[in-house]
């Protein structure tokens, strides 16, 4: 199976592709069958993927950054969704949302860190 990191779905690997069939994008998918483990921590992780969102949030063509922030945040969901005995999230976001669901906090929390993008719908 390839698994596109643009929209998230999988699809048969077939060698006349040319692009997702779901959402046509040309971007390079996963293997699902080349998968692999790492030994790591998540602080490690939590490091790479924060400078990937960075980076990707300051990509001056906003719907380039909003495109990849999507994938970065596609990526960190995957590695999170393995390990939800984490007691924090992969990405700034996921801290930035922690802080404003937080009853201790009032009030708009201001940042610059990162570009903020709408969530997925569908
Ligand atoms: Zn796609």
């Amino acid at each position: 199976m390839l698994l596109c990191l643009d929209c998230g779905k999988e699809t048969e690997n077939g060698h006349d592709l040319m692009c997702c069939p779901n959402c046509q994008s040309t971007g390079i998918p996963i293997d699902t069958e080349k998968l692999l483990t790492v030994r790591t921590s998540w602080h490690e992780l939590r490091i790479l993927v924060m400078w990937a969102e960075r980076w990707a949030s300051a990509l001056p063509d906003k719907q380039e950054s909003e495109k990849m922030l999507r994938i970065v945040y596609r990526i960190a969901d995957r590695m999170q969704q393995q390990h939800l005995d984490q007691e924090c999230g992969l990405t700034f976001a996921s801290e930035l949302a922690e802080l404003r669901a937080s009853p201790y906090v009032t009030g708009e929390i201001e940042q610059n860190v990162i570009r903020e993008i709408p969530p997925e719908r569908g």
